[in-house]
């Protein structure tokens, strides 16, 4: 039927100011690389976008490769625009990407000028839009230069196509680069997405503390780590997860290899009285330099539970040594 949002929608979403900008981030962000495609049910993925909405998640992240096949999320959000969401553009931060490999020919991927200009324009027919919010460069390119990329996105927000830009997976040093090529630009980074969570913490490596001394702000992907750090995997591998349906991405050899730790994490979760989930995204939010955690989600169930980790973002001491013996095992 015809979509009304929650009016309690702000009550429970802590917003957080990204970099030193004047945009304010939701803790939780909504990523639409998976269950949005053309091979998802178009009506399961809209009961997560309205739900997502009605939380308080104003942020929606695509890319114009998230389907299967290509540019079907993005598709697909567009249809979910125009049936439920369009009356609140305003209310919402949505951002896509260019970066990898999108179509044939050599102007389909990396980080030309000519790439990623025809990307944006697909991209925003796709989603019926005349701008996003933020366009990121998605990938490093190293065979583009810095300054040619960068300059692209330059032009795209004085295009009006995209209000802020953004970059992917920079290590530390091109991301100094990067950033310090867009601030003489006259457009400033706004904020750099990297993979992030409790399995995986190369950003501690020297990437949070550049941001940090920037004032870019960081979004952290896959906090989740596609779902290990849920309570999807404490005993089996149930055949609709994505370790049993997409084994691209995540591999059930991958599952098994971190199974003891994930079900000693639950264990801390369960004293903390949270869900794994929950613990794994307040364990993120704690560092007030992560600006939101980007989650993704195959059902509502899973967006409501993993809301419920801002009810309780702070940890112990020895909480947190315990959590570091776990991981170094
Ligand atoms: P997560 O680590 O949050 O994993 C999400 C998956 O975990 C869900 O699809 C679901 O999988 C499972 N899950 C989530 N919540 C629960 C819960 N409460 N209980 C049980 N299982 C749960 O993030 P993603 O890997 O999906 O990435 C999130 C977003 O980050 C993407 O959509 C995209 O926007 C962005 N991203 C960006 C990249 C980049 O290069 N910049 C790369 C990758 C992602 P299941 O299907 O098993 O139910």
């Amino acid at each position: 039927g015809h979509y009304l949002p929650k009016q309690q929608r702000y009550q429970n979403m802590q917003f957080r100011r990204c970099g030193n900008s004047g945009v304010q981030l939701p803790a939780l962000s909504l990523g639409l690389w998976h269950n949005f495609g053309s091979i998802d049910s178009f009506q399961n993925a809209k009961q997560i976008a309205r739900a997502a909405f009605d939380l308080g998640i104003t942020h929606f992240d695509l890319a114009n490769n998230y389907g299967p096949e290509y540019g079907s999320a993005e598709t697909t959000f567009g249809q979910i625009l125009k049936q439920d969401l369009k009356p609140f553009r305003d209310e919402l931060f949505i951002s896509s990407k260019a970066g990898y490999d999108m179509w044939p020919g050599p102007y389909g991927y990396g980080g030309s000028r000519k790439y990623l200009m025809a990307s944006l324009d697909q991209s925003l027919q796709r989603m019926g839009l005349e701008y996003v919010d933020l366009f990121y460069h998605h990938c490093p390119d190293p065979n583009t230069p810095l300054e040619e990329t960068m300059g692209a996105l330059d032009t795209i927000v004085r295009s009006g196509k995209a209000l802020y830009v953004g970059i992917s997976n920079y290590p530390p040093k091109l991301a100094h680069k990067a950033i310090n090529i867009l601030r003489d630009l006259g457009t400033p980074c706004l904020i750099h997405q990297a993979r992030y969570s409790m399995l995986d913490r190369w950003v501690e490596d020297g990437l949070l503390e550049e941001l940090e001394s920037q004032h870019v702000g960081c979004i952290a992907f896959s906090p989740l780590a596609q779902g290990m750090l849920t309570d999807r995997y404490l005993n089996d591998i149930p055949a609709d997860s994505r370790a049993a349906k997409d084994k691209s991405y995540l591999g059930t050899q991958q599952v098994l290899q971190h199974q003891q730790k994930i079900r000693a994490l639950d264990n801390i979760a369960s004293d903390r009285g949270q869900k794994l989930s929950q613990m794994a995204l307040a364990w993120l939010l704690r560092d007030t330099r992560v600006s939101s955690v980007l989650i993704g989600a195959s059902s509502v169930s899973q967006l409501q539970d993993n809301m419920g980790a801002i009810d309780n973002l702070i940890f112990s001491d020895s909480e947190l040594a315990h959590i570091e013996r776990i991981l170094a095992e």
